[in-house]
């Protein structure tokens, strides 16, 4: 069982090497996300609420009831967008890494059109944090690809912002060979997720898609009790 997804992805892997590329969404020759799919994704236009992830006036925002704990949240556009969500499901369950340069391309282009500012972009100490991996799926496969995205982020949206990678999940195999640490033990777990270092400065916490958003509020959690002044959410997609 934990066998056949690696293998899957490495076979896939090493096919995207000698395998003329073919879009992973219509099958279209010439490359692995086409042009024609990439401008078919239905963007999102206008930054989530950072407190409830709806979609309301600005100055609603600070009178909103939500809980989440992020400062700020970006995405690109919607998980039902079916160019969109067979590019991230690709990545996530086949490894199918070669989709880099195509998405970087989305990804500028997405840029181009934005025409307000980012929801960090006062921040002066700013560092990017990939979602980690589930435990479960760290065992099964190994390949991250809220990092691998996050690399693609920060080529495109987020150049001078370094990654800072601090936070594991419990359970882990990085946890756990941490947490051995008796120090670590007793102060810094509370709940799924854990940071192995405190942290001087603000996080943006980057994520292939958010849906209803307490496990990401819950990671954001996490960083601000090891010292993260702000936390913000940047994900591929949004899903309803
Ligand atoms: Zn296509
Ligand atoms: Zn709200």
């Amino acid at each position: 069982m934990s066998i056949i997804p690696s293998v899957r992805r490495i076979a896939s892997r090493t096919l995207d090497l000698f395998y003329p590329a073919s879009c992973v969404n219509c099958g279209a020759g010439g490359s692995w996300w086409c042009n024609r799919c990439r401008s078919r994704v239905e963007l999102v236009t206008q930054d989530p609420c950072p407190r409830c992830m709806g979609f309301h006036p600005q100055q609603a925002s600070a009178h909103c009831h939500g809980t989440f704990q992020f400062c700020g949240i970006a995405t690109t556009g919607y998980y039902h967008s079916k160019p969109l969500r067979k590019l991230i499901t690709e990545v996530k369950y086949n490894g199918v890494t070669a989709t880099g340069q195509d998405l970087e391309r989305y990804l500028s282009y997405v840029l181009n059109t934005r025409t307000r500012s980012f929801p960090w972009a006062q921040e002066s100490s700013l560092f990017i944090q990939p979602m980690p991996l589930a435990p479960e799926r760290e065992r099964e496969r190994g390949f991250n690809q809220a990092a691998w995205i996050a690399d693609r982020f920060k080529r495109t949206w987020l150049q001078d912002i370094p990654m800072l990678d601090v936070l594991v999940r419990h359970g882990s195999v990085t946890a756990q060979a941490t947490l051995q640490d008796k120090l670590l033990r007793t102060s810094n777990v509370q709940g799924d997720f854990i940071a192995l270092t405190p942290v001087r400065g603000s996080m943006i916490l980057v994520d292939d898609v958010v849906t209803t958003g307490s496990t990401a509020s819950e990671a954001a959690r996490a960083l601000i009790r090891a010292g993260a002044y702000n936390v913000y959410l940047l994900t591929l997609a949004i899903g309803k």
